[in-house]
């Protein structure tokens, strides 16, 4: 059986051994250095999975850049070749993680108002 080199990485030491298995497959290392304060650790966590139907890094940039200037998905999907559904699907995960206009700095001075007023 040949032994990995894996090393924790807190302590950076070899005093490792495998603990069993994450529900995605990872394999889950256990550190055994007495002075250290990580224990379960993961070897190369995976990269978030892109969205489906979207191959390119390339194609999603584009998509993204088109939908930060305001394109609308038809536009979007016509000028770069790709299905409609693709460009919704991207655009629909940018409108998650985009704030509203006038977002979080205005909802967190409109509450500090209110706590001072009442
Ligand atoms: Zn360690």
């Amino acid at each position: 059986m040949a032994l990995m080199d894996v090393r924790c990485p807190d302590c950076h030491g070899l005093n490792v051994v495998k603990y069993g298995m994450q529900p995605n497959g990872k394999q889950r290392y256990l550190c055994q250095d007495p002075h250290c304060t990580r224990k379960i650790f993961i070897v190369r966590p995976a990269a978030a999975p892109a969205p489906t139907g979207v191959r390119l890094p390339a194609e999603m940039q584009q998509i993204i850049e088109r939908a930060l200037a305001g394109g609308n998905i038809e536009e979007t999907a016509r000028a770069l070749h790709l299905p409609a559904s693709t460009v919704a699907e991207v655009f629909q995960v940018l409108a998650r993680f985009t704030p509203p206009p006038g977002g979080i700095a205005s909802r967190g001075s409109r509450a500090l108002r209110r706590r001072s007023a009442g």
